[in-house]
């Protein structure tokens, strides 16, 4: 065996009622003068932060979008600067992180994030922009957050469907990151561990958006799922995910719902090993065909079409999949991933 693992600086503080700690973590890192960012959505939320932090918060940005329009991401650093922040807090989901991340790009001021779903963003230094209908994507040390506060409770109003597919939205971290070409032991364990709490959780909250202990597991895989996803190099599920959600703007954590079991079943052969921890933390033979399962009888949508792709779109998107390459266990052909793209627009894995 052989491998090399680099473990980036995390501060996690987790815990039901950790937003109450919010002053506190700026003050340890010497923030005096944050802007609060959220979407449109969570201004209320990002209003009781703002509460919390008292002096320590000089405005509110309220126009966070999914995948990063440059244009607000302009607007956005346009308002840390002229309200002299010397750092944002970016209270949501990835979408609000995101923006964190892009103010971090271009002016190096540090991010406190506070995640409400369980996209992952906080735990990466990937950072995306979306120009023209085209997401670029990057990695950066200076956009990864310097302190990230986990509050379960701040998940209790996600709703059941939203909190499904953002679950399976994690799950996918860590199924790529079993197979990534810099997996690594403690990897392995993260994300065995974090598919084996969602999967667990998922249902519960389903079922009820208010269980605490579940919003707890399910928080906590996610972490785990987002660290596996910030410590490895993604594959073709992500590559692809990111080309259907930046060119015909579907939503982000449907459209990895829908595609992971087809890039499982196409992956999986030639990743034993990453098979075999999957089959242990879903407890199931076929991983693929019980990730479809589970997730469309928790109430995900079943196929790509559901979501409003046709297969007019397919040369599209084979010709970005083409045009950057990217690592995957499997040579992924042109006929390969038509193939694919035709059995997630039907959900033939799906019940
Ligand atoms: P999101 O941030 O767009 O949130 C979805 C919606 O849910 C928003 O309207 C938001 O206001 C609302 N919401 C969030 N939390 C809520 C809560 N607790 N209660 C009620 N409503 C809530 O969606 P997302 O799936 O979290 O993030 C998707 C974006 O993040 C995409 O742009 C994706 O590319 C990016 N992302 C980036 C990385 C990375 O490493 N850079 C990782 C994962 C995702």
């Amino acid at each position: 065996m052989t491998f090399t693992y680099e473990a980036l600086p995390m501060r996690v503080v987790f815990g039901a009622g950790s937003l109450r700690q919010l002053a506190e973590e700026a003050e340890r890192l010497g923030l005096r003068r944050l802007l609060v960012l959220s979407t449109p959505g969570q201004r209320a939320l990002a209003e009781h932060a703002a509460t919390l932090l008292g002096g320590a918060c000089v405005g509110l940005f309220t126009e966070a979008r999914m995948h990063v329009p440059v244009e607000v991401a302009e607007a956005a650093r346009a308002t840390a600067r002229d309200a002299g922040a010397d750092g944002c807090l970016a209270i949501g989901g990835g979408s609000t992180i995101g923006l964190g991340k892009a103010i971090a790009l271009s002016s190096g001021l540090p991010v406190i994030s506070v995640p409400t779903t369980y996209a992952g963003s906080e735990m990466t230094t990937v950072w995306g922009l979306t120009e023209d209908g085209r997401k670029r994507t990057g990695r950066d040390r200076a956009v990864l957050p310097r302190s990230v506060v986990y509050d379960p409770e701040l998940t209790v109003g996600l709703p059941a469907d939203v909190s499904v597919t953002s679950g399976f939205n994690a799950i996918a971290h860590a199924v790529e990151a079993l197979y990534a070409p810099d997996a690594s032991p403690i990897v392995s364990l993260m994300a065995e561990e974090g598919v084996r709490s969602l999967v667990a959780a998922l249902p519960v909250v389903a079922a009820d958006p208010g269980d605490m202990r579940a919003r707890t597991d399910a928080l906590r895989g996610a972490w785990l799922c987002g660290a596996c996803l910030g410590a490895t190099t993604m594959s073709l599920h992500h590559k692809l995910c990111h080309i259907l959600g930046g060119t015909f703007d579907l939503p982000h954590a449907a459209v990895h719902t829908v595609v992971l079991p087809y890039v499982a079943a196409f992956n999986l052969p030639a990743a034993p090993t990453a098979e075999r921890a999957l089959r242990r933390a879903l407890a199931t033979d076929d991983v693929p065909k019980h990730l479809a399962r589970a997730s469309v009888e928790l109430g995900a949508p079943r196929s790509l079409a559901e979501l409003g792709l046709s297969e007019r779109h397919f040369d599209d998107i084979t010709a970005q999949a083409k045009a950057q390459p990217y690592a995957n266990p499997r040579p992924v052909t042109e006929e390969a991933l038509r193939a694919l793209l035709t059995d997630a627009l039907n959900g033939a894995l799906a019940p």
